[in-house]
């Protein structure tokens, strides 16, 4: 992927989008899948706001059934299925328990017969070539069953537990950058860190954007027909650039992580606490915890999780597993990220909690007269394809061009396209037998079937393909490949989201300096600039002890 403003400022686009999350990532994916000269522009990295920040789930979303919001539930169930048949690399069938606490029998016929309406929302999904990520139907535990599988729940008042499966992201930032890389692979012109600071227009249409490349200070006009806001959560400052006005009020809610050593064994937890749900899952040998719901109106560039915020999803956690005995000091990372939530006019849902998680698209010109804009608005990861698809209709009949049938339904993405993922796993381990077989597991799960890029990309040079470190099976290959074929401009791209080495809590120094001292010699950082990419990746790191 090459990063050229100067040629993007020559060209007239069908399509610009705005925002290179999961959101404008598929956008840019399924137009330029459908033949649209598309342009991304990406204020930060790719993914690297709200994107990065989500409980990792593919899920349908139990917990709407109770909102009766079956549209929604059915829309992420069916996407659950598109994102694991054309992701197997990074989505993966995951086991969740959801234990019932002096349930009594009409609490778990309710939940019964919630479990049972998921199945039949999900009722394809079975309907996938690779049995590993066919899911089976929810069951119903004993209790000493359940606490035989999971010694970590809470014993007093366990009644039993229900077992459902539902789907998980090893890597979402990983997801959203191979949506960005197939659109470039069909055409797509992209750019990170690049931000739209104003609208242009010709005959009352919208018709271009002024940037800055925040790399460099320089100032660019990027022309198109058709403009898409996927901002997120900074949607409604560019609906008020681009129309004075914003047509919908976002609400922002801000939900963090911790990551923690691992609680549970292979499933994960569903926990009903109040009115409230809480998640323990298990990702990379550790335990994630999320997540908080809190308005926010502060600033919107690196939301950190406070000390207070910790503390008290803490303390909800041992209330609900007292045997986990957290503390801070256990805590080995933790990270916030903002839901943008569209408020419905007239409607109070009260807290943010039970604010809706459907999407919005929003053609400006039929809702306030602004020709050439369009609002991605709200939404889940997990239907951020579908969203898109949406737009890309929309987008057809905007611009009045016939364009090919939208086909990201079933396209696999660029690493996608390994066939059945335990059988492709074992075939790269066999061909690449000299190699640490970490290292090759790591490389198939974060790249599937673009590891061998990588791995050509190391030129026959064996120290470049060694592990990190000894729980690290990160190489020196993956962060040469992220800079030289993934836009990667800085240590906090590649830690963060190219590779998953800083996912997990704060590298080593010595781990910090071996990269970011590689990455200087690719590009030629002087010492100065080395130390304050280590230092801007530093800031991102709390420690509560
Ligand atoms: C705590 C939490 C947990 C969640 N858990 C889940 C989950 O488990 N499963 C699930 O399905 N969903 C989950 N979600 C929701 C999901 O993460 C979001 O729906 C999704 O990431 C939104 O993606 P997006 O692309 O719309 O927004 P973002 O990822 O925020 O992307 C918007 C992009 O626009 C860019 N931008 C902003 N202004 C400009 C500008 N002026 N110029 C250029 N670029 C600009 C930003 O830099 C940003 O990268 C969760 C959300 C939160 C907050």
């Amino acid at each position: 992927m090459k990063r050229d403003l100067p040629a993007m400022a020559q060209q007239n686009f069908d399509l610009v989008v705005i925002g290179g999350g999961a959101t404008g990532a598929f956008i840019a994916w399924d137009g330029a899948l459908r033949g649209l000269r598309v342009a991304v522009l990406e204020k930060g990295d790719f993914a690297h706001a709200t994107s990065s920040a989500s409980t990792k789930l593919v899920h349908g979303g139990l917990r709407y059934l109770k909102s009766l919001d079956f549209g929604l539930v059915r829309e992420s169930l069916a996407e659950r299925r598109v994102l694991s048949q054309i992701a197997p690399h990074l989505v993966h069938p995951l086991a969740f328990m959801l234990p019932a606490y002096n349930a009594g029998w009409r609490q778990r016929l309710i939940l019964e017969l919630g479990l049972s309406l998921y199945d039949i929302l999900s009722f394809d999904r079975g309907f996938l070539d690779d049995p590993d990520q066919r899911m089976p139907g929810h069951k119903m535990l004993s209790r000493h069953k359940a606490l035989t599988l999971e010694p970590s729940l809470a014993e007093d008042g366990l009644e039993g537990a229900f077992q459902y499966w539902d789907g998980q992201m090893h890597a979402p930032e990983r997801l959203a950058l191979e949506a960005i890389i197939g659109a470039v692979e069909y055409g797509a012109s992209v750019a990170n860190r690049v931000e739209v600071t104003d609208f242009m227009r010709e005959e009352g249409r919208i018709n271009a954007v002024a940037v800055t490349d925040l790399e460099t200070g320089s100032n660019y006009t990027i022309s198109g027909r058709l403009f898409v806001n996927a901002t997120g959560a900074s949607a409604d400052q560019i609906m008020r650039l681009a129309t004075g006005d914003t047509p919908r009020t976002i609400v922002r809610s801000k939900g963090i992580h911790l990551i923690v050593p691992k609680l549970t064994r292979d499933h994960a937890l569903a926990l009903q606490i109040g009115e409230r749900h809480l998640f323990i899952v298990p990702w990379r040998n550790h335990s994630l915890i999320g997540t908080t719901d809190t308005p926010y109106d502060g600033p919107l560039d690196r939301v950190l999780p406070t000390r207070e915020d910790a503390v008290e999803l803490l303390d909800i956690v041992n209330g609900a597993l007292p045997k986990a005995n957290l503390k801070p000091s256990d805590i080995r990372h933790a990270y916030a990220g903002l839901r943008p939530l569209v408020e419905t006019q007239g409607a109070d849902t009260g807290s943010t909690y039970n604010k809706s998680r459907k999407s919005e698209v929003l053609d400006h010109e039929a809702e306030d007269g602004v020709a050439g804009l369009i609002s991605a608005l709200g939404g889940k990861w997990t239907t951020s394809r579908h969203v898109a698809e949406e737009v890309i209709n929309l987008a057809e009949r905007k611009l009045s061009v016939w364009v090919a049938r939208g086909r990201t339904r079933w396209t696999p993405l660029p690493g996608g396209q390994t066939g059945q993922f335990a059988t492709f796993k074992e075939r790269a381990l066999r061909r690449w037998a000299d190699c640490d077989p970490k290292v090759i597991e790591c490389l198939a799960d974060n790249h599937g079937a673009l590891m061998g890029q990588v791995i050509a990309g190391a030129q026959g040079d064996s120290a470049l393909l060694a592990p990190l470190g000894d729980e690290m099976p990160e190489t020196l290959a993956a962060v040469r490949h992220a800079m030289r074929h993934e836009m990667a401009l800085h240590l906090d791209d590649v830690l963060m989201r190219r590779t998953g080495i800083g996912t997990l809590g704060r590298p080593s120094d010595a781990v910090l300096d071996r990269i970011s001292s590689f990455m200087a010699a690719e590009l030629g950082w002087s010492e100065a600039q080395r130390q304050s990419e280590i230092d801007n990746v530093l800031g991102r790191f709390v420690t509560f002890n």
